[in-house]
């Protein structure tokens, strides 16, 4: 079951390394997010958003205050998609998608059959026997996302996941990663996406957080209003995107 997320007023410090002195990169940063909701952290390179997902993922802890699901943590099942795929090299594509099912998670046959429908899903089922090295940046990018809707995630966060692709490629994995979050037969995660494309967020998001100074605050919460499916060169996207550069520059 999907959870809201409530990260609760977080102050985070970075301690000193090497030259660099020690960084407070956020100060009572305080949002909630709600359950089935898909929320865009935008803002400038270095502001604190890979920051605030990877305390939200666990890959973090926070200085002071906490990251509170509906459930403990250990309930939450949480997948994470990075800028760069991290396929397992030694694993064909098929094996890599369904590494993250455990015994737990179903019978073996229905695993397979999740996996298939994903690979499908993603336009990958002729590659399923492949290896990683023989993919395109877009087909690895596309396992990983397989990957991440695999074990049907509670919470979905997703850090730059197309900022590595050409732009063509990285529009289609868009409208990929849209047709999955439409999908019914599919439960529906909490979503994170980090990006500095301002359109991708608008394109993907129900709301998009501007962050910006230091230590990061939430300069605007801009709601999207547009109906989805959305369509990556409808006008409205463009409105969005004024308003979230006018939030970014009014400091
Ligand atoms: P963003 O994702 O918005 O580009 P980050 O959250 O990655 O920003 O980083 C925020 C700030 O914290 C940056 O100044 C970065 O250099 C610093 N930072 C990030 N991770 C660490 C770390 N592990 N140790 C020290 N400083 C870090
Ligand atoms: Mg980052």
């Amino acid at each position: 079951m999907s959870s809201n997320i409530h990260i609760e007023s977080i102050e985070k410090r970075y301690p000193a390394r090497g030259a660099d002195p020690e960084k407070l990169v956020l100060r009572a940063f305080d949002f909630r997010i709600r359950s089935g909701e898909l929320v865009a952290l935008v803002g400038p390179s270095g502001c604190g958003k890979s920051t605030v997902l990877n305390l939200i993922a666990g890959l973090d802890k926070p200085t002071r205050g906490a990251v509170a699901f509906d459930r403990p943590v250990d309930a939450i099942n949480l997948s994470v998609v990075f800028q760069q795929p991290r396929l397992l090299d030694w694993l064909s594509v098929q094996e890599n998608v369904g590494i993250v099912l455990t015994r737990s998670h179903a019978a073996l046959s229905q695993q397979q059959a999740t996996v298939r429908s994903l690979l499908e899903k993603v336009e990958l089922p002729e590659h399923a026997n492949a290896y990683p090295q023989f993919l395109s940046g877009g087909q690895r990018q596309r396992v990983s996302i397989a990957r991440a809707f695999a074990t049907t995630p509670d919470v979905l966060l997703l850090d730059e996941p197309f900022s590595a692709l050409d732009e063509l490629t990285a529009r289609r994995l868009r409208l990929l990663l849209q047709s999955l979050w439409l999908d019914e037969s599919r439960q529906r995660p909490t979503g994170v996406l980090v990006t500095h494309n301002m359109l991708e967020a608008a394109f993907l998001a129900d709301r998009i957080v501007v962050m910006g100074g230091t230590p990061a605050e939430i300069r605007d919460v801009i709601q999207v209003e547009i109906e989805r499916p959305r369509h990556p060169d409808d006008p409205a996207l463009f409105e969005v995107h004024r308003r979230v550069m006018e939030a970014l520059q009014s400091s």
